[in-house]
């Protein structure tokens, strides 16, 4: 199997890119974050429950979470020992019970109960890593703070060679260069789809994939 020529030149580049953006804009136009929620504090929590987690996983405990705790003030209030046995099942429950609890008391008393809308602030709430902020001010509010790194983002885009970096970080600053500001939110959520649907870890369809005409990953299956 011969694979398509590497982009040699900055122009090139930036038309494969465009290419790229263009196959995930068709295939998945109206990708948005799996993770139900109702307004940013849910979708905090929500993101919170989802490390080394399953986003259905979490669909399933965030409703009955959300009615036994319906205000950020009752996560303040909860006890981290109550709080770990209702969100057992989504994994690192004391961990992330621990951060739920002290994200709700940091957002009430140094945030006056409003979900912080800058990426510095918002790193500085128990849990919000730089991921889950991304998550957040880009799903919630709309706000390109920077790109969603994920394991799906993580693998696509280097297979993708939009990144040769195996840190979130460096992956990030990667993408951030390599992507227009308006694409760093959709981006994310249609990668998350395609990496469940198409290029998957194990075996990538590409006999089916939009991306064959320009993907040279030496993960490439013969289509
Ligand atoms: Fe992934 Fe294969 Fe598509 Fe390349 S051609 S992006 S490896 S599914």
């Amino acid at each position: 199997m011969s694979l398509p020529k590497r982009p040699k030149s900055a122009a090139e580049r930036k038309a494969r890119v465009i290419r790229i953006l263009s196959a995930l804009n068709e295939r998945y136009p109206g990708a948005t974050c799996a993770l139900h929620h109702n307004n940013a504090w849910q979708l905090l929590v929500a993101t919170i429950l989802s490390a080394q987690c399953t986003d259905e996983r979490v669909n399933k405990v965030t409703p009955g979470l959300f009615r036994k705790y319906p205000a950020i003030e009752d996560f303040a209030a909860a006890s981290q020992q109550e709080l770990a046995r209702d969100i057992h099942s989504t994994g690192f429950f004391n961990n992330k019970a621990k951060s739920i609890i002290g994200a709700a008391r940091t957002i009430l008393n140094d945030f006056h109960g409003e979900i912080p809308r800058d990426l510095e602030a918002l790193l500085r709430v128990p849990g919000a890593a730089r991921k889950t902020a991304n998550v957040v001010l880009g799903t919630a509010f709309g706000i390109a703070s920077g790109v969603v790194v994920d394991t799906h983002v993580t693998r696509i885009s280097r297979r993708l060679d939009l990144t040769r970096e195996s840190s979130p970080v460096k992956i990030e600053r990667d993408l951030m260069k390599a992507l227009p500001r308006e694409n760093w939110i959709l981006f994310s959520h249609q990668i998350i789809h395609f990496g469940r649907e198409i290029c998957i870890a194990r075996k990538p369809k590409c006999p089916i994939c939009p991306m064959t005409g320009f993907c040279y990953s030496e993960d490439r299956v013969p289509v």
